[in-house]
Formats: C-alpha cells, structure tokens, sequence
C-alpha cells in the first residue's frame, strides 16, 4: 500500500506546459437541463451537486442551462437553495460563486410514484425544448421504473435527452432485466447511461493512455511477462446508518459486480479500434464474457467472504457489523470479498486476477497492481540483495496517481547493491492541476452524448451472469462468512487465498 511520507523518486517537476494547454480551457457544453430525481439526497448533496459547481466554476456550464431537482419533500426553489448553499459553503466553496450558481438551480416537489406535480414538472421542462435533457435517477433503483414510466407519460422524452441509471442496477441478472426492460420502454440503449464512477476517475483513464498512447505497455502486456494482477478496493468506514441497503447487498454485489470488474475489464480488455464508445465497450464486453466460472464447484477454492467484528479504526473503537445493524440482528452478508479468477482467452491464460474488497479495513485505498514476472536469469551476486519483480500500481483513491517498480543501482559507493524504487507520479503535484471528482467528467459526458465510459446493458448482463453463481453457491453452502476484526486486512483465509500461490497482497517497499 502507498504510505504517506516515504521516500519516493520523482518524475521532473511541475509544471507540464504542453499537458495544461490541453486541460486548461474546458470545452463548453450545449445549453441543458438536469434533473436530479432524488436531489435531496446524500448522492446528490455530497457528490452531483458539488460536481455541477466545479464545473460551472470553470466556466463550463452554458448560461441558461437548469439544474432541477426533484423529491418528496415540500420544499420551494429556496429552500432547496439554501439546502445546497450550506453544502458547497461547507465544503469551502465561495460565497458569490455559491450564489451565482445557486440561480441556475431549481426545485419541484414530486412523488415518482404519484401523478400530482408532474403536470408542472412537464410545463417547466417543456420551457425549453431545445435543452439537452438529462435525467438522473439518484433514487432506489425500486423507483427507476415508475420514473421512466412517468417521463415516458408526460411526453418528456424529446429532443436529446438521456437519461442516467445509478448502481444497483438489480440485484441479480433477472432483477436487471427487468429495470433495462422497463427504462428501455421508454428510452433507447442509446440514451441510457449507466453510471459507474469508477470509470470517471483520472487513473482509470490515464490506464488507458499508459497502455494505448505508450509503446512501452502493450508489447509486455500478456501473460507472457505479467504474473498476476491485484485490484483491490478498501474502506475504513462500516455501514453506519447504511445497514438496511448494504445488508441486502453485500461486498460482491455493491463493489465487485460493477466497480471491480470494470476496472478489470479496463486492465484486461484488447486494444479498441477506437476511443468511440461502443469500441471500447464491446473489447471489455468480451473480457466478461471470459472470466473464468465460479460455481458451487470452486467456490470454496476461489472465494473468501467476512464479516466484521467489533474492533478499532483510525485508533477509535468501532461496533460490528451485526451490531451496527441492530440489536439482535443476524445475517449472512458479506462485508468482505476476496476472490481469484482468470481470463480465459489467449491474452491472460494462466494469470490470476486477485480481488478485493470490503469495509472496516485499515486503509481507504482503492488500487491496480500489474506485477510483472521476474527476470529469467540474475546476473548479480547475492550480496546485490534481492531481485524483485517489476509492479505497475495505479491508484484511484486516496491520492490518484501511477507507481511504477523498478530495480536500480544503491547510488553511491559501496558495490553493486540493488535497490526497488518506484517511479512515482501523484498526478496532482506533477501536474500542478486539482483532481476533478469522477462525477464532473462524467456528467458532463452525458451532457455531450459520450457514453465511452458507462456501462451498456450487455456489460451488465455478463456481469451478473458471473456473479450470480458466486452467490448461488455461497447461499448453497449454508456457510456464514468468516468473521474478521475490523481494523485488520480481513479473514487470514484472504492472505492463504494469495499466498498459496506463492505471491502476496501488495505492499509498498523500498
Ligand atoms: P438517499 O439519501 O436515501 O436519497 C434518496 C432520494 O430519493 C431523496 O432525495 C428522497 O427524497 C428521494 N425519494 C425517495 N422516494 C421518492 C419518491 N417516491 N419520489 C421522489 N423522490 C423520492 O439516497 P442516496 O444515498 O442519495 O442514493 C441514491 C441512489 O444512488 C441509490 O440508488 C444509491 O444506491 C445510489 N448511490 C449512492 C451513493 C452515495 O454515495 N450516496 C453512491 C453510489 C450510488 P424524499 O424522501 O423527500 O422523496
């Protein structure tokens, strides 16, 4: 893992002038409308709100354009002003920037379930017919169906609208199904936008400028030079006052069925012919589509879940899962996941992918390590120290940046002692420019029509058609998950699952 305050060798300093000519004007957008179905919620308050502001703070939301929100609650357009101005204040945002934003911003109280409001709703849409559309389903996606069903009714989708899907998108392949069925009723593939913000983060698509703009990567880039791949996914945090969603979706479904096998697909997937979108998505499509099954068969051999117990994080004493949960409460969800698969095609043949994920861990990191495999032969005594294997570590979170592992000589006198340094480039100090959140790349993708980075429904499919026998074969082994303390890297079965192939989960060493 990356440790804050070890000594790493730099790329040249700041600034990069050809790469901040590129980012430094961003490109307008065409005038749109935004609804937020869910606008007072947690997502929409701590993450598509701030999103919008950054980006009209770089000037890249069209005057005229209107955000909207939507919920239950009885608020007018101040009262949810005020909402969001103590939000973006809090989060250190500018009074009069706040201010001037705020007047783009709009409220109508509905219920997705209930005709009353919608008429009003419609008439304010249909001001401007000319907007592009977007609507943004930050509800429980129990309401996504109701909405689409009411958009559809009131004549609302015209022009270019589009519509955004939040995860979960189901809880199993039927359950998707049904919800890409009843959305694909009223809008087409086309229009559909599932989200998964992963894909928005600056590492990810810098993975496919290394592997793609290099000429480095891509010949070593096969199982002929890469021994295995790490992706791993950690959070400090419990459920809270979560429980009731999580419990009813566990580690596997909430990480590794989107977040965690997107990333792969972006490790693993072929060169595209293009950055178009359905280039990309059908090379990752296909990535899916050859993971190797995991069923009641393997599932014992390929799989490792936990549960937390009481224990300490960030040097606090924290509950348990269960007791988290509620007094009294039972369940079988994970909270941990760590699995190996493979990739069953030419390209990866015999290279493990190791995943993992879960809460109550010690670190929040969220991390891909490429390990390349060692040199066939060493020319170098013993007293050299020890050859180790090249590693490519992209990190998406905490701080977004690429390592990369190498062997040199210990500068200096002394002989010829080898040393393993990593290239380090925290993009945001090599490049002097604040990392943008995943969400403003992301919605204003949708707002241009580029869907390269959402999910298209054959990805979901394929996705829940390998996760679902994971599951199947968990809730057919009666078995709970093993219990780990929180503040601890999970179950030991997690490490036994990695290191009885003589490797270990990664760690940052000099
Ligand atoms: P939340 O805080 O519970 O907010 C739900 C929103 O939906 C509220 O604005 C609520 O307002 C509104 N709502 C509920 N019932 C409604 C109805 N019948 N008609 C109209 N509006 C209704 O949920 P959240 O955390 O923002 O999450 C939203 C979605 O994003 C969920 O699917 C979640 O899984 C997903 N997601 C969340 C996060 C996150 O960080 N929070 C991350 C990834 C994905 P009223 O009660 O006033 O109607």
């Amino acid at each position: 893992m990356f440790r804050p305050g070890r000594k790493t060798t730099r790329l040249p300093t700041t600034p990069y002038p050809e790469v901040i000519e590129v980012t430094a004007s961003a490109p307008l957008v065409d005038a749109f409308d935004l609804v937020i179905f869910g606008g007072t919620g947690d997502l929409a308050l701590r993450k598509l709100l701030p999103a919008l502001f950054h980006r009209f703070l770089d000037g890249q939301i069209p005057a005229g354009s209107r955000v909207v929100g939507i919920a239950r609650e009885g608020l007018d357009d101040d009262g949810y002003r005020a909402n969001i101005r103590k939000a973006l204040l809090e989060a250190g945002g500018a009074k009069d920037k706040v201010d001037a934003f705020l007047t783009q911003v709009a409220y109508r109280s509905l219920d997705a379930r209930k005709d009353e409001g919608w008429d009003a709703f419609a008439a304010l849409i249909g001001e401007q017919p000319d907007h592009v559309r977007v609507f943004y389903l930050s509800t429980s996606p129990e309401l996504f169906v109701d909405i689409c069903n009411r958009l559809g009714e009131y004549d609302l989708n015209r022009g270019k609208s589009r519509v955004v899907l939040e995860k979960p998108i189901g809880r199993d392949l039927a359950s998707a199904n049904q919800i890409n069925d009843a959305v694909g009723r009223i809008f087409d593939e086309s229009q559909t936008y599932r989200i998964d913000h992963y894909l928005g983060k600056e590492t990810v698509q810098n993975l496919l400028a290394l592997r793609f703009g290099n000429a480095l990567f891509e010949p070593l880039w096969n199982a002929g030079h890469i021994d295995h791949v790490q992706i791993t996914v950690a959070e400090t945090l419990g459920v809270g006052t979560r429980g009731a969603y999580y419990d009813r979706a566990g580690a596997l479904r909430d990480m590794v069925q989107n977040h965690i096998l997107q990333l792969l697909c972006m490790v693993a997937m072929e060169p595209p012919s293009s950055l178009s979108p359905d280039a990309v998505r059908d090379e990752k499509l296909k990535v899916l589509r050859s993971l190797r099954p995991i069923d009641e068969s393997n599932a014992a051999q390929y799989t490792v879940r936990g549960q937390y117990r009481a224990g300490a994080a960030e040097g606090q004493s924290v509950p348990g899962y269960l007791e988290e949960l509620g007094p009294g409460s039972k369940s079988h969800t994970e909270t941990f996941v760590a699995l190996k698969t493979e990739i069953e095609n030419w390209r990866w043949a015999g290279v493990p992918f190791y995943l993992r994920t879960g809460k109550r861990l010690p670190e929040r990191v969220s991390e891909i390590v490429v390990v390349f495999k060692s040199v066939p032969h060493s020319i170098f005594d013993a007293s050299a120290g020890p050859l180790t294997q090249n590693r490519l570590v992209l990190r998406l979170q905490p701080d977004e940046g690429v390592k990369l592992w190498l062997t040199i000589k210990h500068p200096g006198p002394g002989g010829l002692r080898l040393r393993h340094v990593p290239l380090d480039m925290s993009f945001a100090e090599a490049f002097g420019v604040s990392q943008p959140d995943a969400y403003e790349r992301l919605l204003l993708d949708v707002v241009r029509g580029n869907p390269t980075l959402f999910m298209r429904r054959d990805e979901v499919e394929a996705a829940w058609r390998w996760a679902g026998p994971i599951l199947d074969a968990w809730g057919a082994s009666g078995e709970a998950p093993r219990p780990y303390t929180a503040g601890t890297w999970g179950p030991s079965a997690a490490v036994a699952l990695i290191e009885r192939d003589g490797r270990t989960w990664n760690e940052d060493s000099e």
